[in-house]
């Protein structure tokens, strides 16, 4: 690929300035590393299916015209960070174009609370510049290690949908390169029906060049936060409704192995944002070191003695008696984040993670049948989350969150069992009208996703010609 000059960039961004007629401050994400254009192996964050993926970095948007005409005969894909759990990232036998260096702010209003990024800015990134200027993103999901275009491309949710919906809502506008070299500004006021296709669309409408997001005020960089622990998914239900109308912030750890009186039981967090008042400087301290997994195993270290183990320990971790206590934000929404490479301990035969949502009707019987299914199994893993989804409509076409309680839970090495196993599971989440989360699926069979997602029909009239995933030619039966 051809190096970009100094000419060129400056070009570019007076397009951008052009186009957007704003007097853009342009500068680049924190903690950048310069990707080499040499071809790139890419991997999806559950390393299942572990597929062999080719990508080629973009470090501007119309890098891709040029890979485009390269590769002629291939489908194409954006891929973010590969933080998805399943094949949404991954596009075998075509071309992934990686979209990390394209890192650059181009526009931060600090009175309004809004800033403009390409879609390769980091999260994280993204709160290193806003947070010490006392802005938050509205919306955020367990890892900040995600780019903003997959955070739109899966419409992201996080602890917080209860009160702000998911991270399409937070989306001013952005702008769509499609595969012919057309430019497309979209917002809900302005091409309004491929906005509502790019978000949540898989990365298949085109490729997002640039966001502008809505942020949030804070006082700090810390939460109040309380941990409650629960002893069945009854008091879960009871004490969330408490939770969801007094705090911002909610989601509940469970035992996935937990049976009969103790059907999941748990540990619920919930926060909220602390005031001016807080005495910030003495608790802000973070971690200097990051641990890392140094190595992916053979195998996998989670099998169910170390899960049951681990479970019982984490149920009764000590909580203080009242369970206040005022912590930084990342060990609260980035707990996972700690320890990078966590995801090797699953050893080399990956795992995936199975995320459904059931509407709010039937939500605790379905639940309590896919609990003690999973219970019985005894194949479900350390990471299981419950939390209540509210009604804000998602923008989205193909959209995962909706009204209901959703179950994230990993599954290790998904052999067989594992994916009879979640058939069923598939089966108590059709009737009960939900669905399960294409961000983190691996599996899941056309019928049951067009069940999932009645509008994907209409989402179709959307797709670039020249874009398709792994994820979506496995749902229409092969077919690109
Ligand atoms: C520890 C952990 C915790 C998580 N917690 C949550 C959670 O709480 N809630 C939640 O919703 N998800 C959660 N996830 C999933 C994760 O947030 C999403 O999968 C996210 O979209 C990944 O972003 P990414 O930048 O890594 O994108 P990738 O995984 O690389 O790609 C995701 C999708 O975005 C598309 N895409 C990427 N960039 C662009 C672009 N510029 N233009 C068009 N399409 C693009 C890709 O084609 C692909 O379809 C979690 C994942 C991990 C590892």
């Amino acid at each position: 690929m051809a190096h970009v000059g100094a000419d060129a960039e400056e070009a570019v961004f007076q397009s951008f300035r052009n186009g957007l007629s704003i007097n853009f401050q342009v500068k680049r994400g924190l903690s950048i590393t310069r990707r080499s254009s040499r071809l790139l192996h890419y991997k999806s964050w559950g390393g299942y299916p572990s597929t062999p993926q080719t990508g080629v970095p973009l470090y501007w948007g119309q890098d891709l015209l040029v890979q485009l005409a390269r590769y002629p005969e291939s489908k194409v894909l954006p891929f973010g960070n590969g933080r998805s759990q399943g094949d949404v990232c991954l596009n075998g036998g075509g071309i992934l174009v990686g979209t990390r260096s394209m890192d650059r702010f181009l526009h931060f209003d600090h009175l309004q609370g809004t800033i403009i990024c390409e879609s390769g800015v980091l999260l994280g990134e993204l709160m290193e510049m806003t947070v010490p200027r006392g802005w938050f993103p509205i919306v955020t999901p367990g890892t900040r290690f995600i780019t903003i275009g997959g955070a739109i491309a899966n419409d992201v949710h996080g602890k917080n949908h209860h009160r702000a919906g998911s991270f399409g809502n937070q989306v001013l506008r952005l702008e769509l390169l499609r595969s012919d070299g057309q430019r497309l500004i979209c917002s809900p006021t302005e091409n309004r029906s491929w906005f509502e296709a790019t978000i949540g669309g898989l990365g298949l409408t085109g490729l997002i060049l640039w966001a502008e997001l809505r942020l949030r005020p804070i006082a700090n960089p810390l939460i109040h936060q309380q941990v409650i622990r629960f002893s069945h998914l009854d008091d879960f239900f009871a004490i969330s409704v408490d939770s969801d109308q007094d705090y911002e912030y909610t989601l509940a750890w469970v035992d996935g192995h937990a049976t009969g009186a103790n059907l999941g039981r748990g540990v619920l967090t919930r926060g909220n944002h602390a005031g001016f008042f807080t005495d910030s400087h003495r608790q802000v301290a973070q971690p200097a070191l990051q641990p890392s997994f140094p190595v992916t195993l053979p195998f996998s270290l989670v099998n169910p003695w170390t899960v049951s183990l681990f479970n019982k320990f984490y149920y009764h971790k000590p909580i203080r008696k009242d369970g206040y206590s005022t912590i930084h934000y990342r060990p609260f929404f980035y707990p996972l984040d700690g320890i990078l490479h966590w995801n090797r301990v699953y050893g080399r035969g990956g795992f995936l993670q199975y995320q459904c949502v059931v509407p709010t009707a039937h939500g605790r019987d379905a639940m309590k049948e896919i609990l003690s299914r999973i219970a019985a199994t005894r194949l479900g893993s350390l990471i299981a989350v419950l939390k209540i989804f509210g009604a804000v409509s998602s923008v989205g076409l193909l959209s995962f969150p909706r009204p209901g309680v959703t179950l994230a839970i990993d599954f290790p090495n998904p052999g067989p069992r594992t994916l009879e196993l979640l058939s069923k599971l598939d089966g108590i989440v059709r009737q009960a009208g939900g669905a399960v989360y294409p961000a983190k699926d691996a599996r899941m069979s056309p019928e049951a996703f067009h069940d999932y997602y009645p509008k994907t029909d209409r989402f179709r009239e959307f797709i670039d010609p020249r874009f398709s995933s792994q994820f979506w030619r496995r749902i229409r039966g092969g077919n690109p």
